[in-house]
């Protein structure tokens, strides 16, 4: 079966008025931007408040679906097969060979649903319900009628061209990426960071990302793997400003000055401290992590009071409340996981004490970065000043 179009249903709860303008251009931006890298030539427009995507000549239907199933705000993609408006008898011929190739059993319950956008069509929806149905009938007496709950919904729209379309292909749902402001993800090489950044950037916010490495203690290759990871996020995402910060002189002033078991928990504070850095320098609205309750010390109840602490902007942490299974779950299933695993050093890591504190004391800690005071604000004006900026982006 060619297809010529597809229809791409979205929600419309709470979408009204300007609003519905605003999510309507933003998904018909984020469909251009997803059909980019894909073989074929698409017309992406609005029309009678719907949005569809026109399929100029040949294409990759697979690859097509596979990139629309990547648009956030779509909830379902209906392929569409554009035959010229005839009258009723030569209509009917062309429903009963579209019936035939995409229901080749000819087994199913089936329900007509014509719509006449155009209005000088002779014939009125119920008239043409009915007549499309007995044709059906008459060609596959294999099929029934079920008016309530059909196994196939025969949607019929005459419009300029008649619109035939049967199939819903699930989509992500969420909202299109630009409707929601924009938030900077603590990326780390693992498997929760991208996680939290896809399921953030599926509520219509926009991405940046920030990573820490501490060369020549992690290697270039586990830079390359984050950027993988942002790459494989942006898929999703859109661009994403990664920003590279090079970490290794503020964790070895703190290994020198800090107590051992304190390291994580402040490591973490000024990885935050930076991050935030540099979302209030772009008008980030948030912080976005991958941590977990209790998944290890560092992400206690006490442990995420104290990291919170130094921030000032929200902190969103999307998978506070999963389990590990849970989140690999949907790594796998946006194609992260595979990526994550591989086995590169974190600088978190590298430092690590053998007892960490679980409980850290929020004072205590703020006593401990006295120690720092030397020569903190230099090393970290300097992480930031030399702090390598790029945009990873899935379709270059
Ligand atoms: P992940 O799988 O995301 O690395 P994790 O289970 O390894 O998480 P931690 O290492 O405790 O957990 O990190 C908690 C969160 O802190 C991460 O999800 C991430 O948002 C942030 N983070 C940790 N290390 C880095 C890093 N090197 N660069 C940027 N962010 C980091
Ligand atoms: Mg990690």
């Amino acid at each position: 079966m060619t297809f010529h179009s597809f229809l791409i249903k979205y929600g419309e709860i709470g979408i009204k008025g300007k609003n519905r303008y605003m999510f309507e251009d933003a998904l018909v931006r984020q469909i251009r931007y997803a059909l980019k890298g894909v073989d074929g030539e698409f017309l992406v427009h609005k029309c009678h408040g719907r949005v569809y995507v026109d399929c100029e000549g040949e294409y990759d239907y697979e690859e097509t679906i596979e990139s629309l199933k990547k648009v956030f705000g779509i909830v379902g993609i209906c392929p569409v097969v554009r035959k010229p408006v005839k009258e009723l008898e030569e209509l009917k011929k062309d429903v009963v060979a579209y019936v035939g190739q995409m229901y080749p059993e000819g087994n199913q319950t089936f329900k007509v649903e014509a719509r006449r956008a155009n209005k000088r069509y002779p014939v009125n929806s119920m008239e043409i319900n009915c007549e499309l149905g007995e044709a059906v009938l008459e060609a596959y007496p294999e099929m029934k009628v079920d008016v309530h709950k059909p196994d196939v919904r025969l949607n019929v729209e005459i419009r300029e061209e008649v619109y035939l379309y049967s199939e819903i292909i699930p989509g992500p749902g969420g909202m299109p990426v630009g409707t929601n402001g924009s938030a900077m993800l603590l990326l780390s090489g693992g498997i929760d960071s991208p996680v939290a950044g896809y399921m953030i950037a599926k509520r219509g916010v926009q991405l940046e990302a920030t990573y820490f490495h501490a060369p020549p203690y992690t290697s270039e290759r586990a830079k390359e793997k984050v950027v993988d990871l942002a790459r494989l996020v942006s898929a999703y995402a859109g661009p994403i400003k990664l920003h590279i910060v090079n970490f290794t002189d503020i964790q070895l002033y703190i290994y020198e000055k800090c107590p051992h078991d304190e390291l994580t928990i402040i490591m973490r504070r000024y990885m935050m401290r930076i991050a935030e850095h540099f979302a209030q320098k772009d008008g980030c609205l948030g912080l976005i992590t991958g941590e977990s309750i209790g998944q290890v010390a560092s992400q206690t109840m006490q442990s995420l009071a104290a990291t919170n602490a130094v921030c000032t902007l929200p902190v969103y942490r999307p998978l506070i409340g999963f389990d590990k299974r849970e989140i690999v779950e949907i790594s796998e299933k946006i194609d992260t996981y595979e990526t994550s695993i591989q086995p590169f050093e974190d600088c978190c890591t590298i430092f690590v004490a053998k007892h960490p504190v679980t409980k850290p004391n929020t004072e205590r800690i703020e006593k401990s970065e006295l120690n720092l005071t030397e020569k903190i604000d230099e090393l970290m004006q300097t992480a930031i000043e030399t702090a390598e900026v790029i945009t990873v982006e899935m379709n270059e």
